[in-house]
């Protein structure tokens, strides 16, 4: 039997920081994954560090914006080496993004951002300083400046893991581990299969990021909370005639008409990953369906982009969150504590710091100290997990 202080389920930026919070307060963690690290949700995200301007939009301060108001402040510290976390390697694709209006009937946004709320976190961008990319695009706004980092996810990924390797175990899906539960409902040990070779590992406490995955590791467990799933097709385009943009195109509702961030591909061509309204509304098309709509999109917005070579692809992912009565997003981090486990979503990349704090808060106010000083030597045989590669690498 090994035992270590806590055993975390799922390597995506949840499980990550959550690891690398316990493990710079001293507690012997480890960390278990099924694929690779950042593999879920986390890859496939826009690296949008929200302060919560874009939930604005609905036109009023709700939970969602007050929860992320603080948010691109802790990364920030991170981002510069003084922070909970070091992140100072990681690569920071835009220190801000923009935000306009293509159709004058949507042009409240103006109201919206000069409002005594919003003024310190927003200003208007004057049109000598407008990214090359939006100079010939159909604008009826003001172009407003949000001070909110847009993220390399795949540096992040690189960064967490590689502080962490030793503590990160690559798990098999399907029958590479067993949770054994007493009579209490507690979790007794895990009991890892890899090679043959069995590993039962215990540990004071057992925490479930495992983003969409939570909801089977602990369908055994009997105090478990229900998850909802909201799906997105989200679109690439590839071509050598982009030029950076990180910014939202405001439509009519709450939700952008269209999300825009840039990226490169592994053969350095720029990249267009869109997301918004166009991702949430694409979960009724087919993949060929989507690409004529984000064709049309793009055609209405930059009537001037030469996409006639452009290479396109989408694809369905489901965000993972504690189900809602309602069904929508929740406003901020879930966290439930059930026996000697806790499961956990974060909601938002930008959250997770707030939920590795609240864990961290969780097994300090039942009173778990560090136990285990020193990695067993039983793991140090155990395959690793690798990070995972771009969506647009593994598609385009
Ligand atoms: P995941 O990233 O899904 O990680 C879960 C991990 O658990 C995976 O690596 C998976 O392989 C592993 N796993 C699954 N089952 C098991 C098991 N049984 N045992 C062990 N491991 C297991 N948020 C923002 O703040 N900004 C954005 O710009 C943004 N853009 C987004 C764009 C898209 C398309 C999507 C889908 C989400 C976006 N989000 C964004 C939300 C954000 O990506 C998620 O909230 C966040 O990544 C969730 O992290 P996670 O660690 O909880 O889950």
């Amino acid at each position: 039997m090994t035992n270590v202080d806590v055993i975390i389920f799922g390597g995506g930026i949840a499980g990550l920081w959550a690891l690398a919070r316990l493990t710079n307060q001293g507690y012997n963690a480890l960390l278990l994954e099924t694929e690779a690290l950042g593999a879920g949700q986390t890859i496939k995200s826009q690296g949008i560090i929200h302060g919560g301007l874009k939930y604005a939009l609905s036109g009023q301060l709700d939970a969602a914006v007050t929860a992320l108001k603080d948010m691109p402040t802790v990364w920030q510290q991170c981002l510069h080496g003084n922070g909970e976390v070091d992140l100072s390697n990681v690569i920071v694709l835009a220190n801000g993004q923009h935000m306009w209006s293509a159709n004058k009937l949507t042009g409240g946004i103006t109201t919206l951002f000069a409002s005594s709320a919003m003024q310190s976190q927003v200003n208007s961008v004057q049109e000598s300083e407008w990214p090359a990319a939006l100079a010939q695009a159909t604008i009826s706004s003001k172009l407003y400046k949000l001070e909110e980092p847009v993220l390399d996810i795949g540096s992040l990924l690189r960064s967490l893991a590689k502080k962490s390797q030793q503590r990160c175990i690559k798990i098999d899906a399907t029958d590479g581990f067993k949770l054994e539960i007493d009579n209490n409902n507690n979790i007794k040990s895990v009991i890892l299969k890899t090679d043959n070779v069995s590993t039962e590992l215990t540990a004071q406490r057992y925490i479930f990021t495992a983003g969409s995955g939570n909801a089977t590791i602990t369908q055994e467990l009997q105090h478990t909370p229900a998850m909802q799933l909201r799906a997105l097709q989200m679109v690439i385009v590839k071509s050598n005639n982009l030029k950076p943009l990180y910014g939202h195109c405001i439509g009519m509702g709450a939700t952008p008409r269209i999300t825009i961030t840039t990226h490169t591909a592994n053969d350095q061509i720029p990249i267009w990953y869109l997301g918004g309204k166009l991702a949430e509304e694409g979960i009724n098309r087919t993949s060929e369906e989507q690409i004529i709509v984000a064709k049309q999109e793009l055609a209405a917005l930059f009537p001037n982009i030469d996409l006639s070579n452009a290479e396109f692809a989408s694809f369905y992912v489901d965000r993972a969150e504690a189900k809602q009565t309602s069904g929508s997003k929740p406003h901020s981090t879930t966290l439930f504590s059930n026996h000697n486990y806790i499961t956990a979503w974060p909601t938002k990349l930008a959250f997770a710091p707030l939920l590795a704090q609240q864990i961290l808060d969780k097994i300090q106010q039942f009173g778990i100290k560090p136990m285990h000083i020193t990695l067993p030597d039983t793991i140090s045989n155990l395959p690793r997990p690798k990070v995972a590669v771009p969506i647009w690498d593994q598609l385009l």
